[in-house]
C-alpha cells in the first residue's frame, strides 16, 4: 500500500506562500527588527522554506525541546537547547511545525515570556491539528488546519527521528512503520 499524502510539494509551498504573504504585509513599514526562532527540529524545513519569502530584516534564533515519542506526545516537554539572542524588548515569532496537544507552546510561550521578557509573542505554525488539544492555545498565524488526528510524517516530521528530509507531508502505511523499526532496531 502506497503512503497516504496529505499535503503534497506544491501544494506546500502553496502554504508557505500565503504564510509568507501574511508576514510581508506585516513588515511592509517596517521599524523593527523581529527575531523568528525555528523550533528544532521538526520546523527546520518549514522555517527554511518561509523566511526565504520573507522579504523584511529579521534576525533568527533556534530553540529544541522534546516531547513526542514513537507516534505519540509524552505530554512532558524538555527544553533541550536554549535560544542565544538577546531577545528582551523584541517582537518574537516562534515559528512551528505543529500544534497537537498545544502543551509545546504552550511551555515555549511561557518559557520565553518568564525567562527573557519579549516585547511581543507571535506564534506561526506549518499544521494546526485540532482533536487532540488540551490546553487553550491558538496560533496567529496558522498554515493549514487538519481537522482529523493523523500521524504525520515527512517536510520535518519523523517518526523516531526519521523521516523528516521527504519534501511532502504523508501518513505511512504500517508496512512502512515496520520497515523504519526493523532498520531502527538494526541501528541501535
Ligand atoms: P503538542 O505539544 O502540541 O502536542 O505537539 C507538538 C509537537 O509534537 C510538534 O512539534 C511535533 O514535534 C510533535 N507532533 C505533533 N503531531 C505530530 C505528528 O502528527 N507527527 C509527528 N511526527 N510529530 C507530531
Amino acid at each position: 500500500m502506497t503512503n497516504e499524502v496529505i499535503f503534497s510539494k506544491e501544494q506546500l509551498d502553496e502554504i508557505i506562500s500565503d504564510v509568507a504573504d501574511k508576514l510581508n504585509a506585516r513588515f511592509e513599514n517596517q521599524t523593527s527588527i523581529p527575531v523568528f526562532i525555528s523550533v528544532l527540529k521538526g520546523a527546520e524545513p518549514f522555517f527554511n522554506d518561509l523566511i526565504k519569502k520573507c522579504h523584511f530584516e529579521m534576525k533568527i534564533d533556534f530553540i529544541q525541546v522534546s516531547s513526542y515519542s514513537g507516534t505519540s506526545s509524552t505530554g512532558v516537554i524538555h527544553l533541550k537547547k536554549d535560544i542565544t539572542e538577546d531577545i528582551k524588548g523584541k517582537d518574537i515569532y516562534i515559528v512551528e511545525d505543529i500544534i497537537d496537544t498545544g502543551l509545546t507552546l504552550n511551555y515555549l510561550k511561557q518559557y520565553i515570556q518568564l525567562h527573557y521578557q519579549p516585547r511581543s509573542i507571535t506564534i506561526v505554525c506549518l499544521v494546526d491539528k485540532k482533536p487532540l488539544r488540551k490546553v487553550d492555545l491558538t496560533a496567529d498565524i496558522v498554515g493549514v488546519t487538519l481537522a482529523q488526528n493523523k500521524f504525520l510524517v515527512g517536510y520535518g516530521f519523523d517518526y523516531n527521528e526519521i523521516g523528516r528530509n521527504y519534501d511532502y507531508i504523508f501518513v505511512p502505511t504500517k508496512k512502512q512503520l515496520e520497515t523504519w523499526d526493523k532498520l531502527l532496531n538494526s541501528d541501535k
